[in-house]
């Protein structure tokens, strides 16, 4: 079984994913965590895949779906996590699975609230100096601003401040909502909503592709 996971940076993709493929065995394939992988193992791809990241570059989806081809057949499934952002990859995805009968069996988009997003991301918070991270409503420092293990400083990330996170999610929105409309139109998606507590979330989840399974 071969999965797609989309949703917004922030709707707690690739913790999901990891406990999904945690509890079914499949093989969690994060491109990120794919290509720090191939480069670090000197591969041909990982050589021509450094030589972009080293000048700031994007690596050329060629070269990305090229990486995934090789993991793609695992026998246990493959759950591929925020790939692919655009139609073109969702396009070449798609054609190079059918070239090797592997289809896409199901297309899960995890969506959040916008303003559930910004309040979730900007309470998140971390120490300058030692990187400890808090939660400013959950898990806040004894002293305001104030780290607890290293009395450094304790800030929100740039990109996490509310003007930031709307500005991810605009041109999350502006890529994202065309490969939905590519996968719509192709057959299913479920759709689930990533709000609340990580276990609800994961029982969603998993229920979303049980019903994959059934149906196909
Ligand atoms: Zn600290």
């Amino acid at each position: 079984m071969r999965i797609v996971l989309l949703g917004p940076p922030g709707a707690g993709k690739g913790t999901q994913a990891r406990r999904l493929a945690d509890s079914t065995g499949m093989k969690h394939l994060s491109t990120g965590d794919i290509l720090r992988a191939e480069v670090a193992a000197k591969s041909e791809l990982g050589l021509l895949a450094k030589g972009f990241m080293d000048t700031g570059d994007l690596v050329p989806d060629s070269n990305i779906i090229a990486m995934i081809q090789q993991y793609i057949d695992d026998p246990a499934g493959v759950l591929l996590d925020g790939f692919p952002r655009t139609v073109v990859q969702a396009e070449s995805l798609d054609n190079s699975l059918e070239e090797a009968g592997l289809p896409v069996d199901k297309v899960v988009h995890m969506s959040v609230d916008t303003d559930e997003l910004v309040k979730r991301l900007s309470t998140r918070a971390i120490c300058k100096n030692c990187q400890t991270p808090y939660n400013l409503e959950s898990d806040p420092p004894a002293k305001a601003g104030v780290c607890d293990n290293c009395g450094g400083e304790v800030t929100v990330r740039d990109d996490d401040k509310p003007e930031a996170v709307l500005n991810r999610m605009k041109v999350y929105q502006e890529l994202t909502a065309p490969v939905l409309d590519y996968y719509k139109s192709r057959g299913d998606v479920a759709e689930i909503i990533a709000t609340g507590t990580p276990d609800s979330v994961f029982e969603k989840l998993s229920q979303a592709i049980g019903s994959g399974v059934a149906s196909n």
